[in-house]
């Protein structure tokens, strides 16, 4: 039998050394969020304010951007947010898409500003996001942003760390003096990811390609936050009975369906709680976006 609550499915019979194992659904979690702002900028509306407004630019034809960008356009919309869609050809010159930020970071119309990665080879991705204003900043990928993130300053927070720490919340389970692996040590996961965790007290341990006996340091883990780009890296018998696994990876098998860095299977028999892909942090990162477009049009 399963049992459904808002936002996570029970497997009872699933696990094996704990009593049940529940999947963390991000898709309904995150349909909560991207309601709470639908709900906050109806409010704006009904006070006769301008609503927050959201551009996005996508450099190129590149088709997972293009699924990406077409999905933030299209929650934009669901919340009620104005957005803008700029397009530019893969042969835009860096200096023209500076250009082109210089006018949206003085436009006192436009919130947020995101620039869709990755850009074309000729183009400098780091001076695109200095150039970026840090109050129109809503990716959190700004020097200043992230500055502020890790001297505990009330700053934008990267979207997809924000919503891994969405989905811990669901679960009602108390970081405090809990240990808190992640794998992966990028600026836009896996560091962020530690941050907001000790923040909430956890002892964390960031793991990376050379961290020696990764299954061990995995089974340390009572939340365990995958975010490396390798199909089925965490197995079963690296994790530790009853742990909170958050997969981040986005991957395709060769048969091109969709799966994460962990082995849903056999993770699933050992965690506690888990997220599928599709459905876990997927989601979130594009409802988190929108929080952090309102969160911009509020701090003006
Ligand atoms: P990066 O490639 O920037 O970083 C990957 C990290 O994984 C690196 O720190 C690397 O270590 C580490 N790593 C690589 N191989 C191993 C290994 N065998 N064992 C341990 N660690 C390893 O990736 P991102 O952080 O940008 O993304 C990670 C995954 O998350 C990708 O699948 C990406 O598609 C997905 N993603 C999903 C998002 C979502 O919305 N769900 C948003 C962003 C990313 P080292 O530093 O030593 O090289």
């Amino acid at each position: 039998m399963i049992l459904r609550t808002a936002h996570w499915t029970v497997i009872p019979s699933v696990a094996k050394e704990s009593n049940s194992m529940r999947i963390i659904d991000g898709k309904a979690i995150s349909q909560a969020v991207k309601d709470e702002v639908r709900a906050e900028v109806a409010a704006i509306e009904a006070e006769g304010k301008r609503k927050p407004c959201l551009c996005v630019i996508i450099v190129g034809e590149n088709p997972a951007s293009q699924v990406y960008v077409r999905n933030k356009v299209k929650a934009a919309a669901y919340t009620g947010m104005e957005s803008m869609l700029i397009e530019l050809p893969a042969t835009v010159s860096e200096e023209e898409l500076l250009g082109k930020i210089a006018e949206l970071n003085a436009d006192p119309a436009v919130d947020g500003i995101l620039v869709q990665l990755p850009l074309p080879k000729h183009i400098d991705e780091e001076k695109v996001i200095d150039a970026i204003s840090a109050a129109k900043d809503v990716d959190g990928f700004h020097p200043s942003n992230v500055a502020g993130l890790w001297l505990g300053k009330d700053c934008v927070v990267p979207c997809t760390p924000a919503g891994v720490m969405r989905l811990l919340d669901s679960t009602g389970v108390d970081l405090s003096g809990k240990t808190a692996v992640v794998v992966g040590r990028s600026n836009i996961v896996g560091k962020p990811v530690a941050k907001l965790r000790l923040d909430r007290n956890a002892t964390v341990v960031i793991a990376h390609s050379r961290t020696a006996d990764l299954a061990s340091v995995c089974r340390q883990a009572d939340i365990l936050v995958a975010a490396v780009g390798r199909p089925g890296l965490i197995t079963g018998d690296m994790v530790k009975p009853g742990a909170i696994i958050i997969d981040v990876g986005i991957n395709r098998t060769p048969e091109g369906k969709l799966c994460g860095d962990v082995d849903f299977a056999s993770c699933s028999e050992v965690a506690g709680w888990i997220t599928p892909v599709p459905g876990g942090v997927g989601p979130m990162t594009i409802a988190m976006l929108m929080k952090n477009t309102l969160r911009c049009y509020r701090s003006k």
